[in-house]
């Protein structure tokens, strides 16, 4: 904690002192390529770290540390799995973690088509600044592969058209998904948690696989999943009886599914906040200023996924709070 602050205390008073120089000092034609070379300065390193997070988990130094007596969300080497995002940014946001892991992992993003020219501008990108939104949405799969890249990974986009652009939900997602995914691969989908619509479409296909007899898991959507916080189960802090997180996620979670949350390490939640800055469009509409969805040091520390139950039952997780 104290080394944290100590840290950002020198890190806040280097970017002023280095903002300060830039203006006096860069000639007025060329700030931006002095800002691109520091930002290149800046991140080049990131890939090798990314080399070397493999290797150094081998060694057993850094691990993802599961929330107190939680299970970590491991599976065997080689073992391969599909994330499925409804949108842009999902994987990034809610599947850190498994991103950077030593697994074999493919992202698929559902809704990823470019809306035809003159399309109007919905309300989300006229929030997000954006009054084009076939430029916006070419923007958004840029920045998507730039932050997947961060990780390794490369976005398959299957291309359904999203929420914002269009009126009917498309029915033929499932066909789409079946096509991507070989036999024996775990799905990773998403809990939608928060109720967004595409989101939602995204974890039915799911289910459907589930009942199909496929290994699926649901992620929490962040930032929805912690609109909250997280549980105090989860942070290990004393909870409140007049708060009960699990209560919301079960209104989204189906039965049979128990959590799994999963606890990054500083490293990786450094790694995963260049990556969601990778999102410029997105960043600030999500993070929402002072609310800092994305970043406030409780909310990012954590992912959580939610397993089948081993038997089928009603999933073990009872709210210490339930019954009060
Ligand atoms: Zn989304």
């Amino acid at each position: 904690m104290i080394a944290c602050l100590i840290f950002n205390a020198l890190e806040a008073a280097g970017t002023i002192v280095w903002a300060t120089i830039k203006r006096r000092h860069v000639p007025g034609s060329m700030p931006g390529r002095v800002s691109s070379l520091d930002w290149l300065i800046s991140i080049g390193l990131l890939p090798l770290s990314f080399a070397l997070t493999a290797p150094v988990d081998a060694l057993g130094l850094r691990r993802a540390r599961p929330a107190r007596s939680q299970a970590p969300l491991r599976r065997p080497r080689g073992y391969s799995s599909v994330g499925r995002a409804p949108d842009l940014d999902d994987a990034v946001f809610s599947c850190w973690h498994v991103l950077v892991s030593a697994r074999d992992v493919v992202v698929i993003n559902v809704f990823t088509a470019i809306p035809p020219a003159g399309t109007k501008a919905p309300r989300w990108d006229r929030i997000t600044g954006a009054d084009d939104p076939e430029a916006r949405m070419r923007l958004r799969l840029e920045e998507d592969e730039a932050a997947l890249a961060l990780a390794g990974r490369r976005p398959e986009n299957l291309g359904f058209v999203d929420s914002h652009y269009r009126d009917e939900p498309p029915s033929d997602i499932l066909e789409a998904v079946l096509g991507r995914l070989s036999d024996g691969v775990a799905v990773i989908a998403p809990a939608a948690i928060g109720g967004h619509s595409d989101h939602e479409l995204v974890r039915d296909v799911g289910l459907a696989l589930a009942a199909e007899g496929r290994d699926v898991w649901l992620y929490g959507d962040l930032p929805y999943s912690t609109a909250l916080g997280w549980p105090a189960w989860v942070t290990g802090e004393e909870g409140d009886p007049f708060l009960d997180v699990d209560a919301y996620w079960a209104l989204h979670v189906p039965d049979g599914y128990e959590p799994r949350p999963v606890e990054l390490s500083e490293e990786l939640q450094r790694t995963k906040l260049a990556a969601m800055r990778m999102y410029r469009s997105q960043f600030a509409a999500v993070e929402a200023g002072p609310q800092r969805r994305l970043t406030h040091p409780q909310l990012i520390r954590f992912e959580i996924f939610w397993k089948p139950h081993p038997t089928g039952e009603s999933p073990s997780y009872t709210s210490p709070t339930a019954g009060l």
